[in-house]
């Protein structure tokens, strides 16, 4: 595990790579190590702040050693097959929802994806692919739906990866922090990964390289730098990140919106249906809860993925 030989002192770097058994780690400076995980670190991920060695580089290309990884800001998780959550990537400052307007627009989707980010506590941006395709009445429509979301403080942006619309100010919002797209199938995720990195797999190639002796190194997930600024940490897995099942309180308190209501219906264990003198329907009736949200939360909560009307996806 240990290296013949460290040189210099424990500094601070962060994971860009992480293999089975190893992880890239980056310098303030750039410049990247491959490095050995000591065997107390349980759980280390793409995107985590780390204190790491430098050491003479052994047969395997690997030249660093973590030490330790230092306190999360957040983390993204997914259920484990065998128990509990799998941790996918950490210190992210915001999740791009990615969702396309055709085949047609699901709104629960996108409910579904929030209410992730709620739990998780990072900031969520709703982009809609496929502006290209619409023609002005539907822009309108759409542009209504969005408003849904705007008013309840989230960012939207609808954007074309193909016409370009409004891709600059994608390019701004990324520039900033550490992002990841999330969304189905078809909406458009690669074709965005492509225009902003179109060196995506020319990276990946350069990284097995340098593992030295023809090793095959599978990436989990990886952290790239945006040509105008910013970071990128994705994976397969991560762009299908959130299509699991949610607990119903996990829904009732990813909905922002309701928070101010909940503690107003009459009974405690309100269903938020019929029962009588729910603040959550008085207020979707006097028109401060969107109606699409609410019956979007009830379907949630019934398990149903898709409205009827919305189902377009094969998934
Ligand atoms: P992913 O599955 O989310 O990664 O989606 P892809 O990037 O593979 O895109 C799915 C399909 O949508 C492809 O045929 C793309 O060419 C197409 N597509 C992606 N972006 C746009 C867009 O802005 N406009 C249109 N019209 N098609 C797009
Ligand atoms: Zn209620």
């Amino acid at each position: 595990e240990w290296l013949d030989e460290m040189l210099g002192d424990s500094q601070e770097g962060r994971v860009v790579s992480r293999y089975s058994l190893h992880a890239d780690v980056e310098t303030k400076s750039g410049q990247i190590f491959r490095c050995n995980l000591r065997r107390t670190l349980t759980s280390l991920v793409v995107g985590d702040y780390v204190i790491w060695r430098q050491g003479k580089e052994n047969l395997q290309g690997v030249n660093g050693v973590i030490e330790a990884v230092l306190p999360r800001d957040n983390e993204i998780a997914r259920p484990d097959y065998y128990d509990g959550m799998k941790i996918m990537a950490a210190n992210i400052s915001r999740i791009i929802i990615v969702s396309a307007v055709l085949p047609k627009l699901s709104l629960n989707i996108i409910d579904r994806y929030l209410v992730i980010c709620e739990t998780a506590k990072i900031p969520a941006v709703i982009v809609l692919n496929k502006a290209d395709l619409l023609d002005e009445k539907e822009r309108l429509e759409t542009e209504n739906l969005l408003a849904i979301y705007q008013n309840i403080g989230y960012q939207t942006l609808l954007i074309s990866a193909k016409s370009g619309e409004n891709m600059e100010n994608l390019t701004s919002l990324l520039a900033q922090g550490t992002s990841i797209f999330v969304g189905q199938s078809g909406v458009g995720k690669s074709s965005l990964i492509n225009y902003f990195l179109p060196q995506v797999n020319a990276q990946v190639g350069d990284v097995s390289e340098i593992s030295g002796l023809g090793q095959h190194t599978t990436t989990v997930s990886k952290l790239y730098h945006l040509p105008q600024g910013g970071d990128l940490i994705d994976s397969p897995g991560i762009r299908e990140f959130g299509l699991w099942h949610l607990q119903p309180d996990q829904i009732t308190k990813g909905y922002r919106e309701f928070h101010y209501f909940l503690g107003a219906c009459k009974f405690r264990d309100c269903k938020h249906a019929q029962d009588p003198e729910c603040a959550l329907r008085l207020a979707v009736e006097q028109g401060k809860i969107h109606p699409l949200r609410f019956e979007n939360y009830h379907r949630l909560i019934a398990g149903l993925t898709e409205n009827k009307s919305q189902r377009h996806f094969s998934t």
